[in-house]
């Protein structure tokens, strides 16, 4: 017994040299979710070899989308009806097993709802500190992650044998989805820990993009007064193919379901263009959108700091011009 674990300390040892990094797969058992591509990008800066964990209840069409993807190597697969609802309690088990059979150098997900649910108990029960919401890689050992609402940047010297790490989805181009020809693996499924139980989720239906992978967002804030109101920001987000975001003082005041919020403590996004409507611009919104390509903003007060930040700026009244907007785009 002694002989196996020193050899199999050594055979750690050889692998930690090398790097090595478990990327932990969301998705939703047919589809991966794209803030993956973004991590396993984020994970070839760390150099050495890039796998993949896919766990869930029927997940194979994912690990087959996943073995495309550029710079996976292996892909392993858990598959267990413990893992519907992809609950924290079941997958770390899966993971510690996972870590204890291969010794990665580092384990990382997307700073998803997912990710930043599961990675601090994966941490946790490896007795590591994690670090969360990383913005840049300097090193295998090296971290810039942002502190507060985006506007304070610290970089991390992490020393802990394996890193475990979130990713903003935002700083990092995802990984090209073809041309990968990863080799697969599987790993067998610990007995289900039985804490917690998922019963059912209600996610809100619309036909609209989603709001972190939309190309285009249009967010409106304290503005628009009233939910009502934002009858005008859906219209125009109709035209442009758009997701709808808001500011916290528009959720806050109830116009709009808090799932919409973009900020600090809400959505990050970066489309290619986010257009703010009546949003005054507070640090802890630009949080979360400041990294968009280009920054359109309509405000009444030319003195509103979101000008500061946008591309371009509109003082207009909002309920004026947003219309006009939209029956423009509609003649074109
Ligand atoms: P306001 O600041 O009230 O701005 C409304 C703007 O609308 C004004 O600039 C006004 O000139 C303009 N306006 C009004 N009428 C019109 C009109 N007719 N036409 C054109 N323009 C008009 N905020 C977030 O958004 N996201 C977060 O995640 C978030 N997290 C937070 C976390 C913490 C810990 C704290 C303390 C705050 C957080 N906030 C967050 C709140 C944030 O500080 C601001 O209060 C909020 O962003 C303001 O929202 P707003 O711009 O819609 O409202």
């Amino acid at each position: 017994m002694f002989r196996a674990l020193s050899t199999g300390r050594r055979r750690g040892a050889a692998l930690q040299r090398l790097h090595s990094t478990l990327v932990i797969a969301e998705h939703d058992n047919q589809k991966l979710t794209p803030i993956t591509l973004n991590a396993i990008a984020a994970a070839g800066h760390l150099g050495g070899d890039v796998s993949c964990l896919v766990a869930g209840t029927n997940c194979t069409q994912v690990a087959e989308e996943l073995a495309k993807v550029q710079g996976v190597s292996k892909v392993f697969v858990a598959q267990h009806d413990a893992y519907k609802g992809f609950l924290p309690e079941e997958l770390t088990p899966l993971i510690l097993q996972a870590q204890k059979q291969f010794g990665f150098t580092h384990i990382c997900a997307g700073a998803s709802a997912f990710g930043k649910n599961l990675l601090p108990r994966v941490a946790a029960k490896l007795d590591v500190a994690p670090i969360s919401d990383i913005i840049e890689i300097k090193s295998p050992d090296t971290f810039v992650r942002t502190i507060y609402a985006g506007n304070a940047l610290c970089t991390v010297k992490c020393d802990e044998p394996v890193k475990v790490l979130t990713i903003r989805a935002t700083s990092f181009e995802p990984a090209a989805a073809a041309g990968g020809n990863a080799g697969s693996g599987t790993v067998s499924p610990p007995a289900p820990v039985g804490l917690s139980k998922w019963l059912e989720q209600s996610l809100t239906k619309s036909d609209r993009p989603e709001l972190t992978s939309a190309k285009v967002v249009v967010s409106g804030g304290r503005g628009l007064k009233s939910g009502d109101n934002f009858k005008l920001l859906y219209d125009l987000a109709d035209q442009l193919h758009a997701a709808v975001g808001a500011s916290r003082a528009a959720v806050d005041a109830g116009f709009v379901p808090n799932d919409m919020q973009v900020g600090q403590t809400g959505k990050i996004v970066a489309p290619e263009v986010y257009i703010a409507v009546g949003i005054s611009g507070a640090i802890q919104h630009l949080a979360g959108m400041k990294d968009s390509k280009t920054i359109i903003a309509i405000n009444k007060d030319p003195e509103a700091p979101i000008f500061q930040v946008s591309d371009y700026g509109l003082v207009a009244d909002l309920f004026k011009a947003v219309p006009e907007m939209t029956e423009l785009l509609k003649k074109k």
